[in-house]
């Protein structure tokens, strides 16, 4: 999908609200032509006359036949969201009004939007950049408190401006040692190496930083990697079950059936963390269940958190504390859960508290003091770096870009060691320059623009 100019000089029209039947709807029209055509089929005040950000009471009407009573709020260029002419009517929310209202203005000259096209008219007109751009649609997929929270920051440019400034400062670099160029002959420098030298090490920092953010960007927008390990039977699955509230963990009594992954979502507390299932940690002869053991493993390190479960009915403190220290060794933050606190061995709770006194006791299958359990987990995810208002990397876009400018800065900074000749070190600045206007737009293919704006939704 890209736009010719002829298509990006037309009146684009569009439901801005979602399909279906509610109270009301919202049809919205941007271009040049939107106030103009809606004046043709408005009865009610001169629409070409009213101040921008007006709202107007009127029908609309296919010549003599009314087909509803509607609010027309207006919005003159640029002082709107496409930075066009926009328009947009609130009608009544039936989908027979909708289709009659938008087919009107199609025969009058308007066109269906296609998908994200108000947002991509809103970047072509520099309201603003890619990434604020993309902003909008991880805005309007968010569904958690902090996915929410990281989508606003980026649509309000916290992320832009970072990158901006360090671009900025780059390219004068650039341009001093491209006018040295110039001037061989001569001997000149009119770029210090050593401040040159000073910003590529401080962009290197700050580009690390956002790198390392995309973990936590990640997490936000993905959730958190949770993984339940524990043996077979300690009741992993009936866990996840009641965490989940629904059965979708294959629970059974026989040990070691739990061999696959199951993986499901679920929200705490504003943050979703991805539960992973996984089979037990116990060393294994059955060959299906060794490849799980050791892809518990592999998953195990990757994840942001671990709930160890054991079995209070079934387990004994040396097998306990050897668990736990493989786990510390590990060096992910874990959680110590005890499980069946219905049928636990006889002193086993007191001896556990006693030395281990951070062990949450639970009944997964009576569905017991789950809720402190919840209450753990949040803590022991650490989401404050994020809620300090940090600016986070959360879309792999971004993530790809920011690595590539990473090795074109440590191509930079080679090159300095090297004292290579200055067209090399041009090249590699520029090589740097690129990746990092790619996340802003700055620099932008056809194909990168389709991209992003296909995955938005018609109206957007
Ligand atoms: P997994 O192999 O670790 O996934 O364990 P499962 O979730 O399949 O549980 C093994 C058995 O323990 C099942 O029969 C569960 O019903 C049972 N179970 C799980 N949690 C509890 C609990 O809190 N109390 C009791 N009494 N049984 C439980």
């Amino acid at each position: 999908m890209s736009f010719s100019l002829a298509e990006r000089d037309d009146t684009i029209i569009a439901l801005a609200t979602p399909q279906g039947v509610g109270a009301i709807a919202v049809i919205r029209l941007s271009g040049k032509n939107a106030i103009s055509l809606t004046n043709q089929v408005f009865h009610g005040k001169n629409l070409e006359k009213q101040a921008s950000h007006t709202i107007h009471f009127g029908t609309i009407r296919d010549g003599d036949r009314v087909i509803d009573e509607v609010l027309v709020s207006i919005f003159i260029a640029p002082k709107s969201f496409t930075k066009e002419n926009v328009v947009e009517i609130s009608t009544h929310g039936s989908s027979y009004i909708i289709n009659q209202v938008i087919r009107l203005f199609i025969k009058l000259g308007a066109r269906p939007a296609k998908p994200g096209e108000f947002t991509q008219r809103a970047f072509l007109h520099g309201q603003f950049d890619l990434a604020q751009a993309e902003a909008v649609a991880d805005l309007i997929h968010a569904d958690s408190e902090a996915s929410h929270a990281a989508a606003l920051n980026q649509m309000r440019g916290g992320f832009s401006s970072e990158i901006q400034e360090l671009r900025a400062q780059l390219i004068h670099f650039a341009s001093m040692i491209e006018l040295e160029l110039d001037f061989t002959e001569e001997d000149v420098e009119f770029a210090s190496r050593d401040d040159l030298r000073v910003l590529v090490e401080r962009l290197l920092r700050v580009v690390e930083e956002l790198i390392l953010s995309f973990d936590l960007g990640n997490v936000i927008k993905n959730g958190v990697p949770t993984v339940i390990a524990g043996k077979p039977n300690a009741g992993k699955s009936t866990l996840l079950n009641a965490l989940l509230n629904e059965e979708k963990a294959i629970v059974s009594d026989i040990a070691g059936t739990t061999r696959d992954f199951i993986e499901d979502e679920i929200n705490i507390g504003g943050v979703i963390f991805r539960f992973i299932d996984t089979a037990g940690l116990r060393e294994t002869t059955d060959a299906i269940e060794k490849i799980g053991v050791s892809r518990t493993q592999e998953k195990m390190k990757t994840a942001s958190l671990i709930l160890y479960l054991f079995d209070l009915s079934d387990t004994d403190l040396i097998e306990i504390n050897r668990d736990i220290n493989k786990l510390e060794n590990l060096g992910v933050p874990f959680l110590k859960v005890a499980n069946k606190t219905d049928k636990a061995k006889e002193n086993i709770i007191s001896e556990l508290t006693e030395k281990h006194p951070d062990t949450i006791f639970i009944s997964a299958g009576k569905k017991e003091n789950l809720d402190s359990l919840k209450a753990r987990i949040l803590e022991l995810v650490n989401l404050d770096k994020f809620k300090t208002g940090n600016t986070v990397v959360t879309n792999i876009r971004h993530y790809d870009s920011l690595t590539k400018t990473r090795e074109s800065l440590l191509d930079v900074l080679g090159g300095l060691d090297q004292e290579v000749t200055n067209d090399f070190l041009a090249m590699d600045i520029r090589r740097s320059l690129h990746f990092l206007g790619e996340i802003t737009g700055e620099i932008t293919t056809d194909d990168l623009l389709a991209n992003i704006f296909s995955k938005f939704c018609i109206g957007k």
